[in-house]
Protein backbone atom coordinates (compact mmCIF):
# COMPACT_ATOMS: atom_id res chain seq x y z
CA UNK A 1 0.00 0.00 0.00
CA UNK A 2 1.36 3.44 -0.91
CA UNK A 3 -1.38 5.72 -0.29
CA UNK A 4 -3.30 7.15 3.06
CA UNK A 5 -6.68 9.25 3.09
CA UNK A 6 -6.81 11.42 6.33
CA UNK A 7 -10.09 13.87 6.54
CA UNK A 8 -9.22 15.80 3.28
CA UNK A 9 -5.53 14.93 3.30
CA UNK A 10 -3.98 12.36 0.92
CA UNK A 11 -0.79 10.82 2.21
CA UNK A 12 1.21 8.95 -0.54
CA UNK A 13 4.80 8.29 -1.25
CA UNK A 14 7.11 8.59 -4.48
CA UNK A 15 10.71 7.85 -5.70
CA UNK A 16 12.56 10.68 -6.77
CA UNK A 17 14.68 13.73 -6.20
CA UNK A 18 13.01 15.81 -4.07
CA UNK A 19 14.93 19.44 -5.01
CA UNK A 20 12.60 19.05 -8.48
CA UNK A 21 8.57 18.28 -6.66
CA UNK A 22 6.91 20.99 -7.74
CA UNK A 23 4.89 21.90 -4.12
CA UNK A 24 4.18 24.69 -2.06
CA UNK A 25 7.06 23.21 0.14
CA UNK A 26 9.82 20.99 0.40
CA UNK A 27 10.95 19.65 3.89
CA UNK A 28 14.80 19.83 4.42
CA UNK A 29 16.83 17.87 6.78
CA UNK A 30 18.81 20.31 7.75
CA UNK A 31 21.63 20.19 10.83
CA UNK A 32 22.04 22.98 13.39
CA UNK A 33 23.55 25.27 12.07
CA UNK A 34 21.26 25.60 8.85
CA UNK A 35 24.37 26.63 6.84
CA UNK A 36 23.99 23.56 4.87
CA UNK A 37 25.52 20.27 4.55
CA UNK A 38 25.61 16.89 2.38
CA UNK A 39 22.86 14.79 1.62
CA UNK A 40 19.28 16.14 0.79
CA UNK A 41 20.62 19.50 2.43
CA UNK A 42 23.27 19.79 0.07
CA UNK A 43 21.10 18.54 -3.04
CA UNK A 44 18.40 21.40 -2.07
CA UNK A 45 21.27 24.48 -1.28
CA UNK A 46 22.63 23.22 -4.74
CA UNK A 47 19.13 23.65 -6.73
CA UNK A 48 17.70 26.96 -4.87
CA UNK A 49 21.04 28.63 -5.30
CA UNK A 50 23.30 31.14 -2.96
CA UNK A 51 20.09 32.99 -1.85
CA UNK A 52 19.09 30.31 0.40
CA UNK A 53 22.16 30.43 2.50
CA UNK A 54 21.70 34.06 3.03
CA UNK A 55 18.33 33.26 3.81
CA UNK A 56 19.47 30.63 6.55
CA UNK A 57 22.25 32.85 8.03
CA UNK A 58 19.21 35.24 9.18
CA UNK A 59 17.22 32.35 11.38
CA UNK A 60 20.46 31.84 13.59
CA UNK A 61 20.81 27.94 13.66
CA UNK A 62 17.85 25.76 14.19
CA UNK A 63 17.78 23.30 17.38
CA UNK A 64 16.84 19.67 16.90
CA UNK A 65 13.35 18.69 16.49
CA UNK A 66 12.61 22.19 15.68
CA UNK A 67 11.94 23.42 12.18
CA UNK A 68 12.08 27.20 10.16
CA UNK A 69 10.88 28.38 6.96
CA UNK A 70 12.47 30.02 4.05
CA UNK A 71 11.43 30.96 0.60
CA UNK A 72 12.11 28.48 -2.16
CA UNK A 73 14.55 30.81 -4.09
CA UNK A 74 14.96 28.79 -7.48
CA UNK A 75 13.15 25.99 -6.52
CA UNK A 76 10.18 24.68 -7.98
CA UNK A 77 8.84 24.65 -4.38
CA UNK A 78 7.64 28.09 -3.01
CA UNK A 79 8.81 27.11 0.30
CA UNK A 80 11.39 25.32 2.22
CA UNK A 81 11.11 23.93 5.66
CA UNK A 82 13.85 23.27 7.58
CA UNK A 83 14.18 20.63 10.19
CA UNK A 84 16.79 19.27 12.38
CA UNK A 85 16.45 15.37 13.28
CA UNK A 86 17.97 13.63 15.54
CA UNK A 87 21.23 12.00 15.41
CA UNK A 88 20.87 8.03 16.36
CA UNK A 89 22.87 7.60 19.32
CA UNK A 90 21.58 3.81 19.82
CA UNK A 91 17.85 5.04 20.57
CA UNK A 92 18.30 6.08 24.38
CA UNK A 93 18.90 9.61 23.68
CA UNK A 94 15.30 10.98 22.78
CA UNK A 95 15.33 10.13 19.41
CA UNK A 96 11.96 8.88 19.08
CA UNK A 97 10.61 11.88 20.52
CA UNK A 98 13.11 14.31 18.76
CA UNK A 99 12.05 12.46 15.13
CA UNK A 100 8.39 12.83 15.67
CA UNK A 101 8.37 16.76 16.52
CA UNK A 102 10.62 17.33 13.27
CA UNK A 103 7.26 16.05 11.06
CA UNK A 104 4.77 17.78 13.68
CA UNK A 105 6.46 21.40 14.00
CA UNK A 106 7.02 20.99 10.00
CA UNK A 107 2.82 20.86 9.78
CA UNK A 108 2.57 23.48 12.24
CA UNK A 109 4.89 25.38 10.03
CA UNK A 110 2.89 24.48 6.67
CA UNK A 111 -0.48 25.03 8.61
CA UNK A 112 0.90 29.10 9.73
CA UNK A 113 1.85 29.37 6.20
CA UNK A 114 -0.91 27.92 4.55
CA UNK A 115 0.67 25.50 2.28
CA UNK A 116 -1.49 22.89 0.86
CA UNK A 117 0.88 20.72 -0.59
CA UNK A 118 3.94 19.46 1.48
CA UNK A 119 7.15 17.10 0.34
CA UNK A 120 9.08 15.06 3.50
CA UNK A 121 12.38 13.42 2.56
CA UNK A 122 13.04 10.29 5.16
CA UNK A 123 14.44 12.94 8.06
CA UNK A 124 17.81 11.23 10.07
CA UNK A 125 17.78 8.33 8.28
CA UNK A 126 21.29 9.34 5.82
CA UNK A 127 24.07 10.31 7.43
CA UNK A 128 22.56 10.61 11.03
CA UNK A 129 22.09 7.01 11.02
CA UNK A 130 18.19 6.43 12.11
CA UNK A 131 17.38 3.09 11.41
CA UNK A 132 14.96 3.17 8.35
CA UNK A 133 12.18 1.15 9.45
CA UNK A 134 11.73 3.06 12.99
CA UNK A 135 12.04 6.49 11.10
CA UNK A 136 9.65 5.04 8.88
CA UNK A 137 7.06 4.50 11.25
CA UNK A 138 7.58 7.71 13.42
CA UNK A 139 6.94 9.74 10.23
CA UNK A 140 4.18 7.92 9.01
CA UNK A 141 2.48 7.53 12.62
CA UNK A 142 2.92 11.35 13.63
CA UNK A 143 1.36 12.74 10.30
CA UNK A 144 -1.10 10.44 10.68
CA UNK A 145 -1.73 11.51 14.21
CA UNK A 146 -1.40 15.24 13.72
CA UNK A 147 -4.31 14.98 10.52
CA UNK A 148 -6.51 13.62 12.65
CA UNK A 149 -6.44 16.34 15.26
CA UNK A 150 -6.27 18.64 13.02
CA UNK A 151 -9.16 18.64 10.59
CA UNK A 152 -8.63 21.99 9.48
CA UNK A 153 -5.11 21.63 7.84
CA UNK A 154 -4.16 23.76 4.92
CA UNK A 155 -2.81 20.17 3.69
CA UNK A 156 -4.44 18.42 1.02
CA UNK A 157 -1.34 16.15 -0.14
CA UNK A 158 2.10 15.05 1.55
CA UNK A 159 4.22 13.06 -0.27
CA UNK A 160 7.35 10.94 1.21
CA UNK A 161 10.02 11.35 -1.60
CA UNK A 162 12.47 8.57 -1.07
CA UNK A 163 15.84 8.60 -2.91
CA UNK A 164 16.16 4.54 -3.00
CA UNK A 165 14.29 1.41 -3.08
CA UNK A 166 14.75 0.28 0.59
CA UNK A 167 13.26 3.72 1.24
CA UNK A 168 9.80 3.22 -0.67
CA UNK A 169 10.05 -0.35 0.36
CA UNK A 170 10.11 0.79 4.36
CA UNK A 171 7.37 3.69 3.94
CA UNK A 172 5.35 0.94 1.81
CA UNK A 173 5.65 -1.43 5.26
CA UNK A 174 4.75 1.82 7.79
CA UNK A 175 1.45 2.36 5.59
CA UNK A 176 0.45 -1.51 5.65
CA UNK A 177 1.04 -1.55 9.17
CA UNK A 178 -1.37 0.98 10.26
CA UNK A 179 -4.24 -0.90 8.50
P1 LIG B 1 20.13 13.17 7.64
O1 LIG B 1 21.39 13.91 7.97
O2 LIG B 1 18.90 13.78 8.30
O3 LIG B 1 20.26 11.71 7.84
P2 LIG B 1 20.46 12.88 4.73
O4 LIG B 1 20.34 13.93 3.70
O5 LIG B 1 21.81 12.25 4.91
O6 LIG B 1 19.88 13.50 6.10
O7 LIG B 1 19.44 11.71 4.40
C1 LIG B 1 18.05 11.79 4.60
C2 LIG B 1 17.36 11.04 3.47
O8 LIG B 1 17.33 11.87 2.31
C3 LIG B 1 18.05 9.74 3.04
O9 LIG B 1 17.02 8.79 2.78
C4 LIG B 1 18.73 10.14 1.73
O10 LIG B 1 18.88 9.02 0.86
C5 LIG B 1 17.70 11.09 1.18
N1 LIG B 1 18.12 12.01 0.11
C6 LIG B 1 19.35 12.45 -0.24
N2 LIG B 1 19.27 13.29 -1.28
C7 LIG B 1 17.95 13.39 -1.61
C8 LIG B 1 17.19 14.08 -2.61
N3 LIG B 1 17.77 14.88 -3.50
N4 LIG B 1 15.83 13.91 -2.62
C9 LIG B 1 15.21 13.11 -1.73
N5 LIG B 1 15.86 12.44 -0.77
C10 LIG B 1 17.20 12.57 -0.71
Amino acid sequence: MNRLQINQTTLSLAKGDITRCEVDAIVNAANESLLGGGGVDGAIHRAAGPKLLAACRLLNGCRTGEAKLTPGFRLKATYVIHTVGPVWRGGTHGETELLASCYQKSLELADANGIRTLAFPAISTGIYGYPLSQATKIAVGTIKTYLENNPQTSSTEITFVCFDDATVHAYEQAFEELE
